[in-house]
């Protein structure tokens, strides 16, 4: 059923206020087209949320927004030891990483803890610890928004890049991910070359093993946004030309820089905000973490306004002092007022 004025400063991480003009969960297909038709013929605008953890929400958002729910899970074993999981938008990542994993199912265990549903992991990509969604997706089942027909996009078709997909460029916007289908396999492959998870794990681990490594690495990286409220990394790791790297490195020797296949050289968006002294910085009800920071946090009690403000402040000031522009990562929604 869809509910009118809908209170969601409990459904995004950041914790900010926003009230939903109309609001639909939904695990049904024939309840999503019926809703879809019903909003191309209304004009209504469509917003699609999972949970929230990747999107700054402004006060109001007109239209429908809709969540999908869908929790099915299933299992296909495929010969070779490859299993194909078929598993709902709607199921929490987290706990699929987590059901894989006591399954003894190898391929997204070093994805522990990142927050959100099932249904957003390809919309960027989600990646951590040196795996990324595209080295073990099969399949997504979609609806488009405008019609509600159903289309099944291989891994070419998402075309996956660094934290980036199709669905942030051609189809912004315009899908509604039902299902994901993930090839994991029953052979251990522990990838531990990043950061010191291998130091921390038996020479054999089992994939909850690693689980519980990346999870307690995480907790120590990251506020949980359930006690401070955030959206995780707030911009892009910038990529610049090599010559305006060469010219950066020139001044700053300790430059953290990532030459890219293209040409082009990724540098760390914490580190150029931590040189400008910003890190720990408290305005209100806003500010930037302590010990990270790409993460801005809210305090409580602000707004997508304030936030914004100081964003926008962290990307004057690293473009003043290195020359290189930095861009949000979570996505913008809503309206400032009704
Ligand atoms: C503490 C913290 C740590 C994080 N760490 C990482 C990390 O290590 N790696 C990483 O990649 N990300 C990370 N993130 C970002 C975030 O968790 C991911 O982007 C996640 O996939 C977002 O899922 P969500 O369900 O919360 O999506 P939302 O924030 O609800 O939505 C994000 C986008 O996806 C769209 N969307 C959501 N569901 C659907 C659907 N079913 N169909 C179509 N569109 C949909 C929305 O319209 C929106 O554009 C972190 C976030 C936090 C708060």
């Amino acid at each position: 059923m869809i509910r009118q004025d809908v209170d969601l400063s409990r459904a995004n991480t950041l914790g900010l206020p926003c009230r939903a003009e109309r609001f639909l969960a939904t695990d049904d297909i024939a309840t999503t087209r019926d809703a879809l038709r019903q909003a191309v013929k209304r004009d209504w605008p469509l917003t699609v949320l999972g949970g929230g953890s990747n999107l700054v929400l402004q006060p109001w958002l007109p239209g429908l927004a809709l969540q999908p729910s869908f929790a099915d899970l299933r299992f296909e074993e495929v010969g070779e030891g490859d299993v194909l999981v078929h598993a709902g938008a709607g199921l929490n990542w987290h706990a699929l990483v987590e059901a894989l994993a006591a399954k003894e199912l190898w391929g997204i265990e070093n994805l522990s803890l990142i927050p959100g549903h099932v249904g957003a992991a390809p919309i960027q990509n989600i990646g951590a610890y040196g795996v990324e969604l595209a080295d073990v997706l099969e399949r997504v089942y979609l609806l488009h928004l405008e019609d509600g027909r159903e289309a099944v996009f291989d891994r070419e078709e998402c075309g996956f890049g660094y934290r980036d997909s199709v669905f942030k460029h051609a189809l912004e916007n315009r899908v509604v991910i039902t299902r994901l289908v993930l090839r994991v396999s029953t052979r251990a492959q522990p990838r531990l070359d990043y950061g010191d998870l291998a130091a921390r794990l038996p020479a054999k681990p089992s994939a909850s093993d690693v689980v519980a490594a990346v999870s307690a690495v995480r907790r120590e990286k990251l506020p949980d946004p359930t006690v401070l409220g955030n959206a995780g990394s707030f911009f892009k790791n910038p990529v610049v030309a090599n010559e305006q790297a060469k010219a950066l490195l020139a001044k700053h020797a300790d430059m953290p820089h990532f030459p890219l296949a293209d040409g082009g050289v990724k540098l760390a968006a914490g580190w150029l905000i931590d040189q400008c002294g910003l890190k720990g910085l408290r305005e209100r009800h806003v500010g930037i973490h302590e010990r990270q920071a790409l993460v801005l946090v809210h305090h409580g009690g602000g707004s997508a306004g304030e936030l914004l403000a100081l964003a926008q402040r962290v990307v004057d000031k690293v473009q003043a002092r290195f020359g290189v522009t930095l861009e949000r990562e979570p996505r913008l929604m809503g309206r400032k007022a009704r």
